[in-house]
């Protein structure tokens, strides 16, 4: 069992905040009102991602004013999933819940994850019924997605999951043991394992301010996402490979027979352009492919750390520091 059966126990959610500073107040008003009614010892991560606008002294302030405040404060920005991995990596919890700041989460499920979490369940992910406020486009590319990833890679990654969720103290522990730097955490969080099970709510639009997933971002997740849990695509071209030889040989023999039977008429130049730009295309592709693994295993290659630290103002909460703090 990886939840305590009763009694008091620790809880830590964990924050990133990219530029959030319309946000961040309403955000933590809300999560308080949610936190006051749960009998643990709660700490709130902020994860300062290298805002560039006052995210950090609303966070400074929260933490005057809010003993469960902690603050970790990245060097610049690396990104949502490393912002994540760095407030794990300074939860303390026996229970972790990773939630957006923009209210597109709603804090008030929180209870329901913690309820799935004392029934044994070590990772407790908030589904989504509806998205609102996002275009249809947006959608079918994200229901697509899903459906490519399910096909091509043995994890099964939950659809229509974003990263609320929580996670129980051994689950955090296998996950921070993950350290690549091409990090899809959706992927992850599947691939550790354990029981898991999914709390179904209604996604939000964004409070305020404008989400920083553009197409081309997406684009680049989905990418990541496929290149780091399969390496289907440089499988297929292989098979790809086969299936064109057996065509050529099979138009090799055509030809040799009508040449015979019928001798040489003019040389066919358009088909001629057709199979090189067909072949070159299909090369070009294929290299491309092989280049985004390579690009991935230069960047693991050099093993650097995920990221630096400005500071880390643990919470001031009395208990928070005797939980199952180890890192
Ligand atoms: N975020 C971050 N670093 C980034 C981009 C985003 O920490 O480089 C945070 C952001 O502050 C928010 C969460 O990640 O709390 C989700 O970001 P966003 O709303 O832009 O993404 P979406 O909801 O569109 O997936
Ligand atoms: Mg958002």
């Amino acid at each position: 069992m990886s939840a305590p059966d009763s009694g008091a126990f620790t809880l830590s959610i964990v924050a990133p905040a990219f530029n959030e500073m319309e946000t961040l107040r309403e955000f933590h008003r809300r999560l308080a009102a949610v936190l006051d009614a749960i009998p643990a010892v709660c700490e709130v991560v902020y994860v300062n991602d290298g805002s560039s606008d006052a995210t950090i002294a609303i966070m400074n302030a929260l933490r005057a004013e809010d003993s469960r405040v902690a603050i970790v404060d990245l060097s610049r920005n690396f990104g949502k999933e490393i912002a994540m991995t760095a407030g794990l990596d300074h939860a303390r919890g026996d229970a972790i819940i990773v939630i957006d700041t923009d209210l597109q989460d709603p804090p008030e499920l929180i209870p329901q994850l913690i309820e799935e979490w004392r029934n044994g369940y070590d990772v407790v992910y908030a589904k989504r019924t509806v998205r609102e406020g996002e275009s249809a486009l947006k959608k079918t590319t994200a229901a697509l997605f899903y459906r490519i990833i399910q096909r091509v890679s043995r994890v099964r990654i939950p659809e229509d999951t974003g990263d609320f969720r929580l996670l129980s103290r051994r689950a955090v522990d296998a996950l921070v043991q993950l350290r690549e730097q091409h990090r899809f955490m959706k992927g992850l969080f599947s691939w550790i394992g354990f029981p898991q099970k999914a709390v179904l709510y209604r996604r939000d639009p964004r409070f305020a301010g404008a989400g920083k997933f553009n197409y081309w971002r997406l684009w680049n997740f989905a990418l990541e996402g496929i290149t780091s849990f399969t390496i289907t695509p440089l499988k297929v071209a292989t098979y790809v490979g086969v299936v064109v030889a057996l065509f050529s040989f099979l138009a090799a023999a055509l030809i040799v027979y009508k040449t015979l039977a019928f001798g040489d008429p003019v040389p066919g130049y358009p088909s001629l352009m057709v199979v090189i730009l067909f072949l070159g295309g299909l090369q070009l592709l294929f290299i491309g492919v092989m280049g985004e693994y390579l690009g991935r295993l230069f960047n693991e290659s050099k093993r650097r750390p995920l990221y630096f630290l400005n500071a880390y103002e643990p919470a001031k909460t009395p208990g928070a520091d005797q939980s199952a703090a180890k890192r």
